[in-house]
């Protein structure tokens, strides 16, 4: 039998008796007759422990230090789950990630990798050891320094060095049963999605879904790679993430059009208000914000009152980024023109997703139908082929997610999902 990769994450393995309890199921995996190679993250919420313990003792940690920092969350629990391995009478290697051979770029803290050459992890298990490498985690090929993968990178690293192993397929374990079609902590009916397409699971991670690291279904994708969702805490089967075309429609499925309800709670709004309505405006509001480094998800211009000849533009950021960006702006202020900024960051995205759309009418309708029932109201709206989105107030996003998952019928009529651990966080 071939390669199994097999990724755990912080929830998964926060404390000695939940180390415990996936150590037992890797052997079981490596007794059934796999070559088992294991990605692990950091103990429950030990990484955002170490950015709390880096915030206090520097305003500004540099890049290469807070991430020699966060890289140490990996290796304890690396060491500590080989060691509950080998007590159970199985070999057991860690390696962090420079020495499973995971190269990146310079770029710390949200590094990319380049190559991965695990020479040692294929030394390992030829020799009949279970390998436990280091998520999130590599070394830059051009400094040697070591290097992050950005927040959620474990499950790059997992799908990163299943594919250099030709592995059959990469397990990710978290703790819930899967990808549902929204989050079961609103919609308690939320069915698990049997098989999703990559194309479909990169719109649901890219809205706020999280279920997975946006760059490992990238990965995956570019390396037809099957990922398998499901929980650490059951043998339940999960959510398989595959080619579009390996989708089984099962009868029941034929006509689901709409995939999944995403949301996102991590975006604010800013709002350029008295922008002049002429040529060249809009790019010198943007180009302010690209030059200091800010993505940008949604925009909204409204047309010009006729008798000012002025206009507002809205877009959505990262609410990280919102301090960042209301600096740069108010320092462009006279550069660019405008009257005021508006910062808003009580804001919510929820995005109705599926390929399915692409041939089928009245999906904006049923959804906005379906907001207005509910008392939502719309502050933005973005489309893309595939998906649907809009910007309400934080405060009814639940509510919009719970009106949306019902109008497109997706709930199962029973409570399928449950939540077994994590803080969320
Ligand atoms: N420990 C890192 C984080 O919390 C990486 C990961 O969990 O994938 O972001
Ligand atoms: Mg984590």
């Amino acid at each position: 039998m071939g390669i199994v990769v097999q990724k755990y994450g912080g929830s998964s393995v926060a404390d000695a008796a939940s180390v415990k309890r996936v150590a037992q199921r890797i052997v079981a995996t490596k007794k059934a007759g796999h070559d088992v190679v294991v990605v692990v993250s950091a103990m429950g919420d030990t990484t955002d422990e170490l950015i709390d313990l880096a915030n206090e003792v520097s305003p500004l940690p540099p890049a290469r230090e807070l991430d020699m920092l966060l890289t140490a969350g990996e290796r304890i629990s690396m060491a500590v789950l080989a060691m509950a391995i080998g007590n159970l009478g199985q070999e057991a290697r860690s390696f962090t990630g420079s020495q499973a051979g995971v190269i990146t770029d310079a770029d710390h803290g949200r590094a990319k990798i380049i190559d991965v050459t695990p020479g040692r992890i294929e030394q390992a298990i030829a020799e009949g050891a279970i390998a436990i490498v280091a998520g999130f985690q590599g070394v830059s090929q051009t400094t040697k320094d070591i290097t992050t993968l950005g927040r959620g990178g474990s499950d790059t690293t997992a799908v990163a060095l299943a594919a250099a192993l030709h592995a059959d397929v990469c397990e990710i374990y978290s703790d819930v049963d899967g990808v549902f079609t929204a989050d079961p902590r609103i919609v308690p009916t939320a069915r698990r999605i049997p098989q999703i397409s990559y194309e479909d699971c990169l719109e649901m991670a890219a809205n706020g879904a999280k279920i997975l690291h946006l760059r490992c279904v990238e990965y995956a994708r570019r390396t037809n790679l099957p990922i398998h969702v499901r929980s650490s805490f059951s043998q339940k089967e999960g959510t398989w993430v595959v080619p579009a075309e390996s989708v089984e429609k099962d009868a029941a499925m034929e006509a689901a059009i709409i995939t999944g309800i995403a949301h996102d709670r991590s975006e604010a709004k800013i709002t350029v208000v008295g922008v002049a309505d002429k040529v060249g405006y809009a790019a010198s509001v943007f180009s302010t914000l690209a030059e200091a480094s800010i993505n940008i998800d949604m925009i909204v211009q409204n047309i010009s009152a006729a008798a000012t000849g002025l206009t507002d533009i809205s877009f959505t950021l990262p609410r990280s980024d919102g301090a960042k960006a209301m600096e740069a702006l108010t320092r462009a202020k006279d550069a660019v023109g405008f009257e005021r900024l508006q910062y808003d960051d009580s804001v919510g995205k929820v995005s109705v997703i599926g390929a399915g759309m692409r041939n089928a009418p009245g999906i904006s309708a049923t959804f906005f139908t379906a907001l207005a029932d509910a008392g939502v109201n719309i502050e933005m709206i973005s489309t893309s082929e595939i998906r649907i989105s809009v910007i309400t107030a934080e405060s009814q996003v639940d509510e919009a997610v719970r009106a949306a998952h019902a109008a497109f019928g997706l709930g199962s009529g029973e409570v399928e999902a449950v939540v077994y651990g994590g803080t969320g966080r």
